[in-house]
């Protein structure tokens, strides 16, 4: 029994394959973006809506054998009743018994498992789908936990909304066209009162639920600013309690939960009046229906049959308009909470893949930028009018004060960002034209931050070869000088060495400890370009001169672009550039441009061994 069950809820649950990639990108209107992801769910939704008809026929009849029942039992001796309709009650009871579980649980199956089990995750993975083809500038501009949880949230809404069509509006709808026709079948006097006062509560309804929803907008939109306070302040916690600010957060958090509160209040308000006004039109379709069913008795144009099945129906029909009215509202909330997810999931992607994108093909590794400008919209900083040509496997050391340009430089090289003017072209290939995965494939970076992800540490150095062996990896780690820390390595799980996991960003590890198995995944990763951002900014000066020869010994045969601010990690590079406000000012080898005695020059007798000062001039 149990195994036969499995079997059928299993291939329920497979009816529907929620890992579809999608057609087109999300768009931000709830009602087009849910219509255009239901092609998967077709058949699924087929079968719910017969199996719909079929359970509300059901509970219909029921109402109506109540009452044929009744007249049934008024018109018959007790002597005959059973040998007259003694068939006819086993039948009913049959029904009643074994037809109507199930039809009710193969409803819930295709329902609860079916539609239920796989509606959000395939919700979630085309938003995912389509979020991780966003670029780097698009995360650094939204706050990645509230985007995080908008994708989690938008597979639940889009379950909540369509689950609820099918489950009550669905039912309710022919449950109560159902009836009518019932009624008009007994009685077409009873027909006319349930007709109007099904016009009657639709009206209401189509009446009060644009309000519902403006409200349930507003609220949602608090909702949305309160997580944005909430995320922004949990991750920029270590610098609040820095500058002892509880009480300033507090303050904040304040206002915006009491935001949410009235707007929660007002939503509420709404709620409450249309819940009174159901309640009055059951009242009115009990007294009214009722009443005109003993009157239509009492003047001998009804039956005591039509009456019980008056008391039925309108029993039935209060405690209908109640759950689909509630199934209603919680739609709308979906509807609202939808909506502000999609703001954040819909938007177009800002760097698209080229529509006949190559691979890459790195030749020796020659990047020529022309006419580059970028300044993020803003009009000013970033990068301005750069042109320049870094030879196939030249070392170029990038130099220049805080916020001259130099990251732009190199997130313009990955693609990160779009350019706003000018190319960048790597080998002759317009990096514009080429498939993205390929360009970023060619090109190792090791960053000041160097964060990893909450995973464990060969999960981490992996990154940089899919299929690297454990030998590999351990390689890696040692050329980075990683090895021995991992070694000693233990997570709060008792994980160790190198299925240790590093928390998220890798906050389990020292600033040093994260850029070594940076640096390793990089080494592994063995690319013909390599960018290095402050690469070993965080390590001690003993660890850096030990990682330096084997950086040197990594970066023979590739082009190399290295930021650094202390330049003696630089100065033995092919060339130096020297940026200032987007632009080169300077371009030489560290020979050339000390002898030169200009910008470079003075960064070079400023620094003792040490760093280009803030207050450089
Ligand atoms: P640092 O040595 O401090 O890392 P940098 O030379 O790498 O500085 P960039 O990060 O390239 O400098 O910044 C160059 C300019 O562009 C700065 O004026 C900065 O304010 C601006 N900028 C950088 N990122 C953005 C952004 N996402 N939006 C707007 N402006 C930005």
């Amino acid at each position: 029994m149990f195994s036969i069950f499995e079997k059928i809820t299993r291939s329920a649950l497979n009816l529907i394959d929620p890992y579809v990639p999608s057609d087109t990108p999300p768009t931000d209107s709830v009602w087009r973006y849910i219509r255009a992801n239901l092609k998967p769910m077709r058949k699924a939704i087929a079968l719910s809506l017969v199996l719909t008809v079929i359970a509300a026929c059901i509970e219909v009849w029921l109402i109506s054998y109540a009452g044929k029942l009744i007249d049934t039992l008024a018109q018959t001796t007790p002597e005959k009743i059973w040998q007259v309709h003694g068939g006819e009650f086993i039948l009913a009871a049959l029904a009643v018994l074994f037809v109507r579980p199930l039809s009710q649980c193969a409803r819930h199956v295709v329902n609860d498992i079916s539609i239920s089990c796989n509606v959000a995750n395939l919700f979630r993975w085309r938003g995912h789908q389509h979020l991780s083809k966003q670029s780097v500038g698009w995360f650094q501009d939204d706050l990645a936990g509230r985007t995080s949880v908008r994708l989690v949230d938008l597979g639940n809404q889009a379950s909540y909304i369509i689950g609820g069509l099918l489950n009550a509006v669905a039912f309710g709808l022919v449950y109560m066209i159902g009836m009518i026709i019932l009624m008009a079948q007994t009685d077409i006097r009873l027909a006319l009162p349930l007709v109007l006062w099904v016009a009657l509560y639709m009206g209401i309804m189509i009446r009060i639920i644009p309000r519902m929803v403006k409200a349930q907008r507003k609220f949602f939109s608090a909702k949305s600013a309160l997580v944005g306070n909430v995320v922004d302040s949990f991750s920029n916690f270590d610098t609040l309690k820095l500058f002892s600010r509880r009480e300033d957060i507090s303050a904040d958090h304040k206002v915006s939960l009491e935001l949410t509160r009235e707007k929660l209040f007002l939503s509420r308000q709404i709620s409450i009046s249309m819940n009174t006004i159901v309640v009055l039109l059951e009242g009115l379709i009990m007294v009214g229906f009722i009443g005109y069913g003993v009157w239509l008795w009492s003047v001998g144009a009804g039956t005591i049959g039509l009456i019980g099945s008056a008391v039925a129906l309108s029993l039935r029909i209060t405690s209908l308009a109640e759950w689909v009215l509630n199934e209603v509202w919680r739609i709308f909330e979906s509807v609202g909470n939808l909506q502000e997810s999609l703001k954040t999931v819909a938007q177009p992607i800002t760097i698209p893949e080229h529509r006949d994108a190559k691979d890459l093909v790195v030749t020796g590794g020659q990047i020529t930028l022309e006419g580059l400008n970028h300044q993020y919209g803003t009009g000013r900083g970033g990068l301005n009018d750069v042109s320049i040509k870094l030879g196939a496997g030249e070392k170029v050391g990038l130099v220049g004060r805080s916020g001259a340009g130099k990251s732009t430089l190199v997130n313009l090289i990955l693609r990160f960002y779009e350019a706003e003017k000018g190319t960048i072209l790597i080998d002759g290939q317009d990096i514009r034209t080429v498939d993205q995965d390929s360009l970023r494939g060619a090109i190792g970076m090791v960053s000041q931050q160097a964060a990893l992800l909450n995973r464990s540490v060969y999960d981490n150095i992996a990154l940089g070869k899919a299929d690297a062996t454990l030998d590999e990896i351990m390689a890696a780690a040692k050329k980075a000088k990683a090895d021995d820390f991992i070694g000693e390595l233990k997570d709060s799980k008792g994980r160790t060495g190198y299925d240790a996991h590093v928390g998220e960003r890798g906050v389990k590890l020292s600033g040093g400890q994260r850029q070594r198995i940076a640096l390793a995944r990089v080494f592994l990763k063995n690319a013909p370009i390599l960018i290095l951002d402050e690469a070993t900014s965080a390590l001690d000066s003993e660890v850096e001169a030990e990682i330096q020869a084997e950086l040197q010994a990594v970066m023979e045969g590739k082009t190399v672009i290295a930021i650094a601010h202390r330049l003696s990690t630089i100065a033995q590079m092919d060339r130096i550039l020297v940026l200032e406000e987007g632009q080169v000012i300077e371009d030489g080898s560290h020979d050339e441009l000390v002898k030169q005695d200009t910008r470079y020059a003075g960064f070079w007798k400023r620094q003792s061994g040490g760093f280009i000062g803030a207050d450089e001039e």
